[in-house]
């Protein structure tokens, strides 16, 4: 067997069945995401509108593609027409945009407001207070091309297990308070390859695996 088929029953064992896993699969060639397919995988996380697009375009159309990424405005719409879940929502602007293309299509794009959970500046996401205000305003709520499901956070990139744990507990804490008020809030997409057990402790209900997955990364993306 292949280490990517090792690799994906491996971590598919240890996950919960609730558990979604994302395989997230930048900078690697088809070969390899096929080799991920063929041992049944079928959603694929990438960062690169244009990179997921190119690999859209040659894949089986069975596949779930999810922009785990930051997205430009202006990009949207070269994946407006196949991608199932934009991961990174940070704005009332970009969720306009995501619904004024999905409906050229006629399709219903899922969404995933991010959350600034890591101490790093470089991470991207809103504010407990500005997702909730995002999930309030009129509207969003007359938004009828996009879904949002839930809410995404990214842990800082440390070996401290303590300070991923309390920055995973924000976004878990935060989720916990708005399920009762917006009930289709049903997705936690947090846990990386070296956080995703962390992730899971803390209640995530998708975790988005690369490296694990592909092996490591020859340039940073
Ligand atoms: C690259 C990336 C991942 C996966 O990272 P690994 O450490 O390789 O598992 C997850 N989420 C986001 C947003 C990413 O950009």
């Amino acid at each position: 067997m292949n280490s990517i088929a090792k690799n994906l029953q491996h971590i598919r064992a240890t996950l919960p069945d609730e558990v979604t896993l994302i395989a997230v699969s930048k900078t690697k060639p088809v070969s390899d995401l096929m080799e991920a397919y063929t041992e049944g995988q079928r959603i694929f996380g990438e960062n690169k509108i244009q990179e997921m697009t190119e690999k859209w375009e040659v894949m089986p159309k069975d596949i779930a593609w999810h922009m785990i990424g930051h997205v430009q405005t202006n990009k949207v719409k070269y994946m407006a027409p196949y991608v199932t879940m934009i991961h990174a929502v940070d704005s009332l602007k970009l969720l306009k945009e995501i619904n004024k293309q999905a409906e050229k299509h006629n399709r219903i794009i899922q969404c995933l407001l991010q959350i600034k959970i890591a101490a790093e500046d470089t991470k991207f996401g809103l504010t407990p207070q500005e997702a909730t205000e995002i999930l309030v305003d009129k509207e969003a709520l007359n938004l009828p091309y996009v879904t949002i499901q839930g809410l995404m956070g990214m842990a800082t990139f440390t070996e401290d297990t303590i300070q991923i744990s309390k920055e995973f507990q924000k976004v878990t804490t935060l989720f916990q308070e708005l399920q009762p008020k917006f009930p289709a809030l049903k997705v936690l997409s947090i846990g990386m390859s070296g956080d995703y057990t962390i992730a899971i402790n803390s209640g995530s209900t998708m975790v988005r695996v690369g490296s694990a997955i592909f092996g490591h990364r020859n340039y940073v993306k």
